[in-house]
């Protein structure tokens, strides 16, 4: 069932009338290098590229698609900088509407001031489900990831990993920051003297 198939232009595209009435599905394998070019600067592939299962079901005119992601990605953690990987299992429904039914949508909802998400119109006679997954992915991965919920990050002031070390500022320091200020201002001095 599974066609194990690189990206190429076709694999999320389906011809409207090559959908049959009990319905289509496909399911592809993209690689690394595709997954990377879609991830958002957090993230990087983990070395699994993506697992994407797609199904379409005509309605009268229109077509209700399915997309399903699975994959690994890795990231930075936002809070304490490590390396941490992330299961990423989504799901997301799209309806396509013709062309004509599209923009008529689109207008309507300009002027109620609301966003049409997830209603994409029908090309040529195709539907393209590629922004779909791509919009999937971004909308569902956090911008600053973390490695837990938990996560206690590094300390402003000695830059100690607080998950598994100890904070080692002077806490005769009056605060932090000057802390920090009178270190910078040290630095600017060693330099003008240089
Ligand atoms: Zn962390
Ligand atoms: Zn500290």
């Amino acid at each position: 069932m599974s066609e194990m198939i690189a990206k190429n232009d076709s694999c999320f595209l389906v011809r409207v009338d090559e959908i049959p009435q009990a319905g289509w599905e496909r399911e592809v394998h993209l690689d690394d290098a595709w997954l990377g070019s879609v991830l958002g600067l957090a993230y990087v592939p983990a070395g699994f590229g993506l697992d994407v299962a797609l199904e379409a079901r005509k309605l009268e005119a229109s077509v209700e698609a399915s997309v399903r992601l699975n994959s690994r990605v890795r990231f930075d953690c936002s809070r304490c900088a490590e390396s941490a990987e992330l299961p990423v299992s989504l799901k997301a429904l799209a309806i396509f509407v013709p062309e004509e039914t599209h923009r008529i949508r689109l207008a309507d909802a300009d002027d109620a001031g609301e966003a049409l998400e997830n209603l994409l119109p029908i090309v040529d006679g195709e539907l393209d489900m590629e922004p779909v997954v791509v919009d999937l992915l971004a909308l569902e991965l956090d911008l600053y990831p973390v490695c837990s919920q938990d996560c206690k990050g590094l300390c402003a002031g000695c830059g100690a990993n607080l998950n598994r070390e100890a904070c080692r500022c002077d806490v005769s320091a009056v605060d932090t920051r000057f802390a920090v200020l009178a270190k910078w201002k040290n630095t600017q001095t060693v330099r003008d003297k240089g």
